[in-house]
């Protein structure tokens, strides 16, 4: 890693000036097609570095580390200009496809390690957290989020009828492992 001169953007987030040129091994197939160049800013270059095996939320340039029981509560309160990280097996950097967005007034703004960056209208995700919430109350496992009711669930015909919706949602397979 080399310090440099420049003014040029993060190549990353294109928020901030690059600082330094990162190099990245050969598990990150595919991170030159991306995102060539590495050139990145101090605070990306950390989030990569450290912080790709834990739930963060990002607000301003301070991460702060999200425990699982914290999630659910951390996207329905989500402030303006931070983005939310949750990881699946914190192997992968999901978070490099995130970090150039935040969330506004009206949307969420959230990062999956293998979903990738969505957008969500607040007033939906606090209705998908509910039924989230309310499913696996219900049907007693989180997997029914994503793959669907069983047979034997769908006496609980309005309960599978909106997780039918909702469970190719990539909002969904993250709140899967939020709930
Ligand atoms: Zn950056």
């Amino acid at each position: 890693m080399s310090k440099l001169e420049s003014t040029r953007l993060c190549s990353v987030c294109g928020r901030r000036p690059a600082t330094q040129k990162m190099s990245f091994s050969d598990n990150f197939a595919g991170y030159d097609k991306l995102y060539g160049g590495g050139y990145v800013c101090g605070v990306c270059a950390e989030l990569i570095r450290s912080w790709r095996n834990k739930h963060f939320i990002l607000v301003g340039d301070a991460p702060r580390e999200l425990k699982r029981e914290e999630l659910l509560k951390a996207v329905l309160t989500q402030p303006p200009d931070s983005l939310i990280y949750v990881k699946s097996m914190g192997r992968r950097l999901g978070m490099l496809s995130c970090l150039r967005f935040s969330a506004t007034e009206k949307f969420a703004a959230l990062c999956g390690e293998d979903e990738g960056f969505v957008y969500v209208d607040r007033a939906i995700l606090s209705k998908l957290v509910d039924l989230a919430q309310t499913a696996v109350e219900t049907l007693r496992r989180k997997t029914a989020l994503v793959e669907g009711c069983r047979a034997g669930e769908w006496a609980h015909r309005e309960l599978c009828e909106e997780v039918e919706r909702w469970r190719r949602s990539p909002v969904m397979s993250i709140l899967a492992r939020a709930v």
